[in-house]
């Protein structure tokens, strides 16, 4: 069974064709009272089934993989959902505009937790066609993408064939449409159903809020209505930041391979932006990010 809600103690699982209650067993409870990931939307759980029919979570499967955010001075990181193979980074076109630097952000976190990032650009009503996909070539953008429009419901059946089968993370900054999208591809009751059982559900929420979904056409979708931005921090190495950018991490090896591309001798990236090989904004928004992680 798969974690898709936590309240406290108690929880919500999906059981391939429903979702059903269930409390933490007792040594998960002990041990996610000192610790806050023990347990994350999306993970593998087993469960068991008491005398009187009710089911307690005794153990977590391992995690494939782990969208991840800094948990602040000396605490932990937060897993914001587990298991996930995909992230749809929300943005949108216009009202907040276009933001390449928060794309990156979020694509950094998903590949560093083994998750393909994918773009998802809502309010396609407020832009052209030829203008949204000019400002993603601008920006060197490179994830594959729909473009969408809660509003219009224009690019929500792409969409929801990029969801199909697989499990998905939402990911967005506040008011790109994230909650107005999730609505166009959630069925409604199942929506309502979350809301009653969080009404019912006794004790704190758990750190992330986050719930999973499941679709009609088939795969699971997570959202994460609590992120609303990208904690960065904790380990991330400069190649990880490179992996956001194919332009940094496919030039060839420097002369230091501890190279970070900023004023090193011998810098091959440094080369390519000089000979125009690598596009200014794309070093630019580099260097920015890899700032971000070495002081955050
Ligand atoms: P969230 O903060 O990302 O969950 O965003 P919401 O779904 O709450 O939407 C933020 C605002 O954007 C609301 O006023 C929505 O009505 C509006 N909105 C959402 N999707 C669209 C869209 O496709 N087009 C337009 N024009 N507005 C939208
Ligand atoms: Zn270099």
């Amino acid at each position: 069974m798969i974690l898709a809600q936590m309240f406290g103690s108690s929880a919500l699982v999906w059981d391939g064709s429903q979702m059903v209650p269930a409390a933490l067993g007792p040594k998960l409870k002990s041990k996610s009272r000192t610790r806050s990931s023990v347990l994350a939307v999306g993970d593998g759980v087993e469960v068991e089934r008491d005398a009187e029919g009710a089911l307690s979570i005794v153990s977590i499967a391992p995690r494939r993989t782990s969208l991840e955010r800094a948990g602040g001075e000396g605490r932990e990181p937060q897993v914001v959902a587990a298991n996930a193979e995909q992230a749809v980074i929300v943005t949108s076109a216009a009202e907040p505009p276009f933001r390449p630097g928060l794309v990156d952000r979020w694509a950094l976190l998903a590949h560093r937790g083994g998750i393909s990032p994918m773009l998802c650009l809502n309010k396609m009503d407020l832009a052209t066609r030829d203008e949204a996909e000019r400002m993603i070539a601008d920006a060197a953008i490179p994830l594959p993408y729909v473009l969408v429009s809660a509003k219009t419901d224009s690019g929500i059946p792409e969409l929801k064939e990029t969801l199909r089968g697989i499990t998905s993370v939402l990911v967005g900054h506040s008011g790109v449409g994230k909650s107005s999208l999730l609505r166009r591809i959630i069925p409604e009751e199942q929506i309502v159903t979350g809301a009653l059982s969080e009404k019912s559900g006794k004790g704190r929420h758990t750190t992330s809020s986050a719930r999973l979904y499941s679709l009609p056409e088939g795969g699971l979708v997570i959202d994460t209505p609590g992120v609303r931005s990208v904690a960065l921090g904790g380990t991330i190495s400069t190649s990880e930041v490179a992996s956001v950018f194919p332009e940094i991490q496919d030039a060839p090896p420097c002369r230091f391979s501890s190279c970070t591309h900023r004023m090193e001798p011998g810098c091959s990236v440094l080369a390519g932006v000089q000979a125009g090989a690598i596009p200014e904004n794309v070093y630019a928004r580099y260097r920015k990010l890899l700032l971000e992680v070495i002081a955050p």
